[in-house]
């Protein structure tokens, strides 16, 4: 038994230096990652969901670790927001992000590009001089970028108020990114100069088997509409899914259903083929 219990902590030591190794080397490579280039942008296209035409994309980070391959942003972001590289990192993607409206602008497509940006990002008191910046810098129209904030900001509600406030006088679209799986009520929400809400894709995946899912889905986009907020459903993957969400008042969607997240030179080609609305 003792035998046992020994290879049994044995085990377990592995197991955890091996966990305990691969954040050390994700911590450690991440403060190299934006030197090194190892960093791109996906995006995903937001569809009008009966015509299916483009009418934006959402920006997705992407990173090659030099020897542990890719690593999901699931994964790093976390990461990087607890060791404040999420600072430098979130302005590369709002910079790169900027960079690509204009190269696409100078082909003659105009498009709009949603960009993640974290709480702490957020809160940062040079966030809109990037912002400004970055617009400034090619010469772009703030109509062109979007931003989406995760309810989590919502928890300094009155910094919050400020800076999209601030956002809103720039002309920036402000989004509610995996709304409805936090704790902000509508109600809060409706008092913030917010745009759009994004329905999370968890809802989206349950909405057809789970008729508590379909109810809260339905209010979701019936308060949302009263308010005059804007509604996207992400995580879309049925024919059935688009559907529903049309019947019930959604008409704008993103999901593998369209198209995964893919590189810049594809989304150019997919962006060249039609008229973007
Ligand atoms: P999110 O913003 O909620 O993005 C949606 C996630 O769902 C993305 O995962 C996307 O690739 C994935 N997705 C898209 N369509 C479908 C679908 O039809 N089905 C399913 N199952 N998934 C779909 P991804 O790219 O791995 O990003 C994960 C999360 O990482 C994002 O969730 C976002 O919170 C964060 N993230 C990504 N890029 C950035 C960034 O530049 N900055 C910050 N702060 N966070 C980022
Ligand atoms: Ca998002
Ligand atoms: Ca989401
Ligand atoms: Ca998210």
């Amino acid at each position: 038994a003792q035998k046992n219990g020994y290879n049994n902590y044995q085990f377990f030591v592995r197991e955890d230096n091996t966990v305990h190794d691969r954040k050390i080397k994700i911590e450690q490579g991440l403060k190299k990652a934006l030197h090194n280039n190892e960093f791109e942008l996906y995006y995903q296209p937001q569809v009008h969901l009966k015509s299916r035409r483009i009418v934006g994309v959402e920006a997705l980070l992407r990173w090659k670790h030099p020897e542990l391959g890719n690593i999901s942003p699931y994964e790093f972001i976390p990461v990087a927001e607890n060791t404040g590289m999420i600072i430098p990192i979130g302005k590369w993607v709002i910079q790169e992000a900027c960079r690509q409206i204009k190269l696409w602008q100078s082909a003659g497509i105009r498009i709009k590009i949603a960009v993640n940006v974290s709480a702490l990002q957020f809160e940062d008191h040079q966030f809109i001089e990037l912002v400004n910046e970055s617009l400034s810098q090619n010469l772009l129209p703030p109509k062109y970028l979007e931003l989406e904030i995760t309810e989590s900001v919502m928890q300094k509600i009155n910094q919050s108020f400020a800076i999209i406030g601030k956002l809103k006088n720039i002309g920036i679209k402000v989004s509610i990114d995996d709304f409805g799986t936090g704790y902000s009520s509508l109600s809060v929400l409706s008092n913030l100069p917010i745009d759009v809400i994004k329905i999370d894709k968890s809802f989206v995946s349950k909405m057809m088997t789970d008729e508590n899912t379909a109810s809260l889905v339905k209010t979701i986009i019936e308060m949302g509409s009263n308010l005059n907020f804007g509604l996207i459903a992400e995580g879309i993957e049925t024919e059935e899914q688009a559907e529903f969400l049309m019947q019930n008042g959604c008409h704008l969607g993103q999901g593998y259903l369209y198209s995964p997240p893919i590189t810049k030179e594809e989304i150019g080609k997919l962006l060249n083929k039609e008229n973007v609305v």
